[in-house]
């Protein structure tokens, strides 16, 4: 494992305070609310984010953030002599005050060994010591993340009962045209995101086929478009599916990085994406959205755009909730046809909303 062999950038003279930030992006998106609310309590103070890498792009567009450093452990791994290490590296940052965000003991060790005096979190895998204000939920209930997230910046055992803003995203446009420039792709042209992958099964994607129709459709009825497909390397093989049967889009599943393709959303006209964390960045950077749902439920995380589409078809067996279909035909995506996701997508293309 590498840690930073070199100290960490200059202490700037502001108390800090450190947000270690969930590992998923989708988390990571639900998480902004808590940066700003930690913001406005506590305006002179910066704030620092210990981020893993893949997540880390997600915290570089969050406004309220003031350094994001990037986690050298491997995922998964205790790494204690390596968590030591790294804590005394950010014992020089003279941290007031540390949130742990994911409710794992590795986690909260950090800021623990540290030394920061307020350790911020939830119970999790039962913490006691290393967190000394201790949140507690209700596992049984269902967990919206943005206010347990939220929640961490009030006192134990109060509900939030003011309105929370919904999670905000930022890329300035020196960063967007610098991405366009990189791929090769115009600004004067409209642009629309494709998102086919889904990290967490096959189930919950769209079939390659019918993102490719409804590439074709764009392309017959607005030939200037600009179509994108982002994603993973884990996405690379069913966005070749789609490349192969509509050669027009630009595939840069595995090909760009997450700052870029965060930089792509910004100024898409449309984003169509399974249940993913793209579609999450989407709705926080505000971009009209249309999210397809297969196995999970469309009530349970919605896009939170202005403009936003939840398509699902309701199945009777639906949401299963499972990685692979279990009555194996998986109609619940298969026969959410291309037609049906283009009426919603040429409403909003008709109604262009300035990214
Ligand atoms: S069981 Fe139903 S909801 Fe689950 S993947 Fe299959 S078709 Fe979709």
């Amino acid at each position: 494992m590498s840690v930073p062999s070199a100290p960490f950038p200059a202490c700037a003279n502001a108390p800090r305070i450190l947000v270690i930030a969930p590992n998923w992006i989708g988390d990571a998106v639900m998480a902004q609310p808590l940066l700003r609310l930690l913001k406005q309590q506590h305006p002179e103070h910066a704030i620092d984010v210990l981020a893993a890498a893949w997540v880390a792009p997600v915290l570089r567009a969050m406004a309220e953030v003031d350094t994001v450093l990037e986690t050298p452990f491997k995922h998964g791994a205790l790494q204690l002599r390596e968590r030591w290490r790294y804590a005394r590296q950010l014992r020089q940052r003279g941290y007031v005050a540390a949130y742990v965000l994911p409710n794992t003991l590795k986690f909260a060790l950090i800021p623990w060994l540290a030394g920061i005096p307020k350790r911020v979190g939830y119970k999790g895998e039962s913490r006691y010591v290393l967190i000394n204000l201790m949140h507690h939920d209700d596992p049984a209930a269902p967990r919206a993340m943005v206010p347990f997230y939220a929640a961490l910046a009030t006192e134990p055992a109060t509900q939030i009962t003011m309105p929370i803003a919904r999670p905000s995203l930022f890329v300035n446009e020196t960063q967007i045209a610098a991405t366009f420039t990189q791929l090769g792709l115009s600004l004067l042209k409209p642009l629309i995101c494709f998102a086919p992958g889904a990290e967490f099964g096959n189930a919950k994607r769209w079939p390659a086929s019918h993102f490719a129709q409804l590439a074709d459709q764009v392309a017959v009825a607005n030939p200037e478009t600009q179509i994108v497909l982002l994603g993973s390397p884990k996405d690379s093989a069913v966005c070749d599916e789609i490349k192969a049967l509509s050669p027009s889009v630009h595939h840069f599943a595995g090909k760009t990085s997450l700052d870029q393709a965060i930089a792509l959303i910004a100024r898409a006209a449309a984003m169509v994406s399974n249940d993913s964390g793209l579609l999450h960045i989407a709705s926080a950077l505000n971009r009209p959205v249309i999210a397809l749902y297969g196995p999970t439920d469309p009530e349970h995380a919605p896009p939170f755009s202005d403009v936003a589409h939840s398509l699902s078809l309701h199945l009777s067996c639906a949401p299963c909730k499972q990685r692979e279909c279990p009555l194996g035909h998986h109609d619940c995506m298969q026969k959410l046809s291309a037609e049906m996701v283009w009426a919603p997508l040429q409403a909003i293309l008709q109604h262009p909303v300035r990214g």
